[in-house]
């Protein structure tokens, strides 16, 4: 007999269905009058379907009455209406197998609500806990719909490598990738040079940053591309927004301006949410009574509102005008913190907000220098209680300009010779952006920390599982 998921069960046009669910146990209470109430889930829906075990089954004192939370259980039975409050219908065991106990002694899970600190040691466990079943298929959801999103717009999706030669962008501390024998390193030059030539690829390799210098390669070649693979920075900042390993999606556009990444990344923003409020109503209503009672009206909002758009030099005026003591003052030219992230999204604008022509000394070196010659073309869109969630930019398509941008952040051309070929044969202009995934949950969500939107965290210190 198939299995039906417990989703399917809870429809009340099944009523009178005869079917086999299985699941883990939630919870059993035992009533006087001969018969158990087995709260059983399957991780198809937050919901639990509730079965009627009769104290007439043959296995009912010998398993069923030793089932607890963490059981799995195998059960054919009839779905019936409920007379309970709060569900539409129940099923009625005729069958009950117990495939798995779970001593409730040492079930590390236990009924009461446990802190998230804790269920992050039991990255084996969570997943079986409301909150993580939740927030997996959300991240499903969301996963979904951004592949619906550039497919359904002709974007071709491109595979970028993993382990990259090329030391990218500085957008942070990199994972060298090696085979060499760490206690035993080949060594040049007296012993002052690691000799590479005898590592796996002859060469320095890291774990990769981004994937946006090789996604523009074919950008140039396929117009609109999409990169959504992990990425990796081994930079040591404990916060509560940032993984050593996470998952960004890198839409790169030939033949588009800043304007046009403004104008894809609301757009996309806006569908994400709104796909996730449709199709995860359920998971959604959770969050925003469980662990964040803004998350459905914020998301509903931005559905409905425009972005505020402003430059770089702006927001750094409001800043100052505010009045507001930050930790880090604010002046033209340094970089913003989270803090004055937060405070013009979230105090000044309550929307989410793009910034855009930030110095040129504080952005990468691929970001397009403007006429001014001291702002490039980057943007950032900045949402409430994360700050940045997007960074993007239009890129430099002019050979010299680019050769020069490199030169005065200390890189050698040379070795982004590939790179630079892309603009001595057939240069175009283009632009694109990378979203962290995680970010983007975390938002949705409502949840606090980075390392509960993520099934196996990496963080410093932290690799378990
Ligand atoms: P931040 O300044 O917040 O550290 P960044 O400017 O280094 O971010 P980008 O290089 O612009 O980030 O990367 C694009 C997006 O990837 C960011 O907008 C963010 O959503 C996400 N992101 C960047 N670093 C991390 C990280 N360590 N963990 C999780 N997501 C990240
Ligand atoms: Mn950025």
């Amino acid at each position: 007999m198939r299995r039906t998921r417990i989703i399917e069960a809870l429809l009340l046009d099944n009523v009178g269905k005869q079917v086999r669910l299985c699941g883990w146990v939630r919870t059993r209470r035992d009533s006087k009058a001969g018969f158990s109430f087995i709260e059983l889930n399957d991780g198809s829906t937050i919901k639990n379907v509730q079965v009627l075990v009769e104290s007439s089954l043959p296995n009912y004192e010998s398993e069923v009455l030793k089932t607890g939370i963490g059981s799995s259980v195998e059960i054919i039975g009839t779905i019936v209406s409920s007379p309970a409050k709060g569900q539409l219908s129940e099923v009625k065991a005729e069958s009950i197998k117990v495939l798995g106990f779970a001593d409730p002694a040492v079930y590390p899970l236990q009924k009461k609500g446990t802190s998230f600190e804790f269920l992050r040691t039991m990255a084996h466990l969570r997943p079986r806990t409301n909150t993580f079943g939740a927030i997996a298929r959300v991240r499903n959801e969301i996963c979904r719909s951004i592949h619906e999103f550039f497919q359904s717009r002709g974007f071709i999706y491109v595979q970028t490598p993993i382990i990259t030669a090329s030391d990218c962008e500085g957008a942070g501390q990199m994972f060298r990738v090696t085979t060499l024998d760490l206690a035993n390193v080949p060594r040049l030059n007296g012993g002052t040079e690691v000799d590479f030539e005898q590592d796996f690829f002859g060469r320095p390799t890291n774990l990769t940053v981004s994937g946006q210098l090789e996604a523009e390669i074919y950008a140039l070649a396929l117009s609109n591309v999409y990169t959504f693979g992990p990425t990796f920075r081994a930079e040591n900042s404990n916060t509560s927004r940032h993984l050593a390993e996470f998952w960004m999606v890198e839409p790169e556009m030939a033949f588009c301006d800043l304007e046009g990444n403004m104008d894809l990344a609301e757009e996309f923003l806006k569908t994400i949410f709104s796909q996730v409020l449709s199709n995860c109503h359920v998971d959604m209503t959770f969050f925003n009574e469980r662990i964040d009672n803004t998350v459905l009206e914020t998301l509903k909002g931005i559905i409905d509102s425009q972005f505020v758009r402003l430059s770089y030099t702006e927001a750094v005026d409001i800043l100052k005008r505010s009045g507001e003591s930050f930790e880090f003052p604010v002046s033209w030219g340094v970089d913003l913190q989270s803090e004055h992230e937060r405070y013009l999204t979230e105090k000044t604008f309550k929307k989410p907000v793009i910034l855009t022509d930030y110095p040129s000394d504080i952005k990468a070196f691929y970001m397009r220098l403007s006429d001014d010659g001291r702002t490039v073309s980057a943007m950032d869109v900045l949402v409430p209680k994360i700050g940045e969630i997007i960074g993007g930019s239009q890129r430099e398509e002019r050979l010299e300009v680019l050769e020069t941008r490199m030169k005065a952040q200390g890189l050698n051309p040379e070795d982004y010779w590939w790179y630079l070929d892309l603009r001595r044969f057939g240069t175009v202009p283009h632009a694109g952006f990378g979203l962290g995934l995680e970010r983007t949950i975390q938002f949705v969500t409502g949840m606090g920390n980075i390392r509960d939107v993520i099934p196996f965290p990496r963080a410093p210190k932290s690799a378990e599982f």
